[in-house]
């Protein structure tokens, strides 16, 4: 529903400090200014290449934003190996991937530690980029509007309607993450226009309208744009593609 989309690059577990630079790089002059007017592009890469791509962001003054893929729901202390949410803004984060399939299955996060997570982002300034998603079996039963639904519910217990304003939200369907099969755009639609209702119901029309919501999922050049001529989907999550520059810029292009 907003005008401009966000596509956003999840890089998951991949690319050292010095590769990261070198796809930063290629994204930034691959595409031309004139296509940053109309999508916002952030590239999400793992913690320990953050410090370089800002780096480089602010020293060339690149369009191109970036952001995290997790951060600690705890705001300091003996958490080892955890990162705080302080930590990612002094490293310029504007997002955090919130929520991910991934972690929720690999990590077993719950609704309560998402919950956390995006308070914690959003209590540093930061945006949540807030994954919500049903599995194949969820789907299978028919229901995946209900699923979808309760997990944002669950995930913004507490948050006030301007923070809710300030988050972004993913749908991503766990059957199509990394699978090559992405779902068909109604499909899509049929899920993010729920998960836009809900945000509706729960903070009224102008949050529900200012909120970006976007598609995850297999997502390429190929398929960008049926899915955000969609009237609910403004974006997406978009993970083994954003790891070729030229995909990835022509995905952007597109969007
Ligand atoms: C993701 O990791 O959020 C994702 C959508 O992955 P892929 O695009 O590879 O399916």
């Amino acid at each position: 529903m907003t005008d401009k989309p966000l596509i956003a690059g999840n890089w998951k577990m991949h690319l050292n400090h010095l590769e990261a630079i070198a796809l930063v790089q290629k994204i930034a002059f691959t595409l031309p200014e004139k296509y940053f007017n109309s999508v916002d592009v952030a590239v999400l890469p793992p913690f320990t290449d953050i410090r370089s791509v800002q780096t480089l962001i602010e020293g060339d003054k690149l369009s191109v934003t970036h952001g995290a893929q997790d951060v600690s729901a705890h705001e300091s202390g003996a958490y080892t190996g955890e990162v705080s949410g302080a930590m990612l803004a002094k490293l310029g984060c504007s997002f955090v991937v919130v929520g991910h399939s991934e972690r929720r299955e690999h990590h077993g996060e719950t609704d309560e530690l998402v919950n956390a997570k995006v308070r914690a982002t959003l209590a540093n300034g930061m945006t949540p980029i807030l994954c919500v998603g049903e599995s194949l079996e969820v789907r299978e039963q028919n229901a995946h509007l209900e699923h979808t639904t309760e997990q944002l519910g669950a995930a913004l217990k507490g948050v006030s309607a301007a923070q809710a304003g300030n988050c972004v939200i993913a749908y991503e369907p766990v059957w199509a993450i990394g699978t090559g099969r992405v779902a068909t755009p109604a499909d899509a639609e049929e899920v993010c226009a729920a998960l836009r209702e809900r945000l509706s119901g729960d903070y009224g029309d102008e949050v529900a309208r200012q909120v970006r919501v976007l598609y995850g999922g297999s997502v390429k050049s190929k398929n960008i744009g049926e899915l955000v001529q969609q009237s609910n989907i403004d974006g997406a999550l978009v993970g083994g593609a954003s790891l070729d520059a030229e995909e990835f810029t022509k995905l952007c292009a597109l969007a």
